[in-house]
């Protein structure tokens, strides 16, 4: 470690106020955030011998609660079980759409992860050509083949159990590090119905445990994967924050940064002054910075950092930061079968459809085809349709005989699919300083300006086609559809950092270094150019330890 007054085990931060959270001196790399894309970028620097310091705005929550954790989320009106709202948390959403914040985010040690679902799979070669391909949004920098190597690095880091059997993936060079989960017993029921339609079911990558791996035990089916696993069977990034310190970096929790200071010729980060419980303000200086704080903290950090010679926000040039925000819409069709569907016995998806991601009017055997001009659709089989009998239970009014026939009328038929659809990047979706409104520290707050354009709506109701289509072939009485009227978001924040060559049209280079800022680097969902359909982690995993690498050869 550096020479600083912190950074051996004894010094370094933990869950109480009592901790030492003074900086170190001045270090190889500081991370700020501790979600998956710091943590990643912490650990593999760290294991290369670098002086790491992270600084996380959010606390440590201690793994053995996760228990009590659970059952707290089970039970209705638990609220956050990840302390989400309240002063640090303010936000608003003047836009067109109401985007709910803080049920998109987690702030902690191991950041959204601690709360995620875990589903991670690879966008397509397309996603990174939509301008040239499709004639829509704009092309990335870099290329599906730039990132193969580091997607399977990601995969191993993450672990995720998954089977080479999706006809519509992309080229990848091995086998997944597990092997993936059996189809459910849901799954089975779609099988024949999608078999006479033409609609090829495939497995779905997890970043959960089928086996042991990594140090931690397999998944046992609690199901509550969402918004906490108890047995650590789901990855969380907390997994990397323990390997970065068990190799010498230092997580300081509680550490909020409030702005990032330039040096005089305004072209290098000098330091991050950050705040503690105690309420000091302290500096950590360092060689290289590397902003971690998901697609919304990133850019409202870089614009509270503005400065005299940066008057619109570190970065910035482009007036492009906070701009492009992009997140996956969800659409859905569910009903009742009239046979039993085994529903929340698994908590995550097994089985999905990648067949209308490239190509998505495409016909099958069964299913017309169409011509309108709409965006990829990745099409998910629930496997939690309905509420489960427990929850059901803690939230029913009646007791005793009475309970187990309102169970038994209630629980038993319900059946559902998801699907999850691209926004292309608008300038006018961003997150933006909202100075009528300040957080815990007295910054003003973000403002998310969300709009849902008409092509994603038009996707979303393809996708409502598509699955009406197999629902209607299982026989399944439709009572409830997600279409573009009531749809949500995914919680992925995209786009608001985003990765290009010219200066003028983009916040960071294809090494993800900002342009304005010789020693800074951007790690998130924020450097997406287009959103494809895909969930983002393992985007943002594979482009994480792509930063690192870029980091450590610049040191
Ligand atoms: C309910 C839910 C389900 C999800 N399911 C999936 C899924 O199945 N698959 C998938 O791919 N993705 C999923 N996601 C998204 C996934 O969690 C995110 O893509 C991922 O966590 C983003 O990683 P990140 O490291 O960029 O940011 P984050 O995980 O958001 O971490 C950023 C960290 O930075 C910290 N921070 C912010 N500002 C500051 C500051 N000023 N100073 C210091 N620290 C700061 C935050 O406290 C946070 O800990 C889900 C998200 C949610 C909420
Ligand atoms: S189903 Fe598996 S991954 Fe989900 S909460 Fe249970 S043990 Fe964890």
């Amino acid at each position: 470690m550096s020479d600083g007054s912190g950074g051996s085990d004894g010094t370094r931060a933990g869950t109480g106020g009592e901790a030492d959270r003074r900086p170190s001196g001045r270090v190889d790399v500081c991370v700020i955030g501790s979600g998956p894309a710091g943590a990643l970028v912490a650990a593999t620097l760290a294991r290369r011998g670098r002086d790491v310091v992270v600084l996380e705005a959010g606390r440590r929550f201690d793994p053995a609660e996760r228990l009590r954790q659970m059952e707290r989320s089970i039970r209705p009106g638990g609220g956050s079980v990840w302390e989400m709202g309240g002063a640090r948390d303010a936000f608003t959403s003047p836009g067109e759409r109401r985007y709910p914040l803080n049920a998109a985010r987690v702030k902690g040690v191991g950041g959204s992860t601690l709360h995620w679902q875990g589903m991670v799979m690879r966008l397509h070669e397309l996603d990174f050509e939509r301008r040239t391909r499709e004639g829509v949004a704009d092309d990335w920098p870099i290329g599906y083949d730039d990132l193969a190597p580091y997607y399977a690095r990601a995969e191993r880091e993450l672990g995720v159990a998954g089977a080479v059997d999706d006809p519509f993936a992309p080229p990848r060079d091995g086998p997944f590090p597990m092997p993936a989960f059996p189809p459910s017993y849901g799954d089975s029921l779609f099988a024949d119905a999608c078999e006479r339609l033409g609609v090829a079911m495939h497995s779905v990558g997890n970043a959960r445990n089928s086996e042991a791996y990594d140090g931690r035990g397999p998944c046992v089916g609690y199901g509550t994967c969402k918004p906490v696993c108890p047995s650590g069977a789901k990855y969380t990034a907390e997994v990397h924050v323990a390997e970065a310190e068990a190799e010498g970096a230092r997580v300081v929790d509680r550490a909020a940064v409030q702005r990032l200071e330039h040096g005089d010729s305004g072209e290098v980060v000098e330091a991050a002054v950050y705040a503690t419980p105690d309420g000091e303000e302290h500096r950590q200086e360092a060689r290289r910075f590397v902003v971690a704080c998901g697609g919304v903290e990133t850019p409202r950090l870089l614009l509270l950092s503005a400065s005299d010679r940066h008057p619109d926000g570190l970065a910035n040039s482009s007036g492009l930061v906070g701009r492009y925000f992009m997140d996956h819409l969800f659409a859905g069709v569910g009903g009742r079968l009239d046979e039993p569907t085994r529903q929340n016995h698994v908590g995550f998806i097994t089985s999905e459809c990648h067949q209308f991601y490239d190509d998505p009017g495409r016909a099958t055997r069964g299913i017309p085809g169409t011509d309108a001009d709409v965006g990829s659709i990745k099409l998910e089989f629930l496997n939690y349709a309905g509420p489960s009998p427990v929850e059901m239970a803690l939230g029913a009014e009646e007791w005793g005989d009475d309970l187990l026939s309102v169970l038994r009328e209630a629980y038993g038929n319900e059946i559902a699919m998801g699907a999850l659809v691209g926004q292309l990047p608008r300038r006018e979706n961003r997150v933006a300083l909202d100075r009528s409104r300040t957080d815990d520290h007295g910054n003003p707050v973000p403002a998310i300006h969300w709009r849902i354009d008409d092509r994603t709506k038009r996707t979303i109701e393809r996708a409502n086609e598509i699955q009406r289509a197999i629902l209607s072939e299982l026989g399944v009485e439709i009572t409830w559809t997600v279409g573009p009227e009531n749809t949500g978001p995914a919680f992925h924040h995209m786009g608001t950092t985003r990765m290009g060559t010219d200066p003028e049209e983009s916040v960071v280079d294809s090494t993800l270094r900002t342009h304005d800022l010789d020693n800074c680097w951007i790690a998130s969902s924020g450097v997406f150019v287009t959103s494809g359909a895909m969930n983002p982690t393992l985007t943002i995993a594979a482009l994480a330890l792509r930063v690192a690498d870029h980091v450590d050869e610049t040191l």
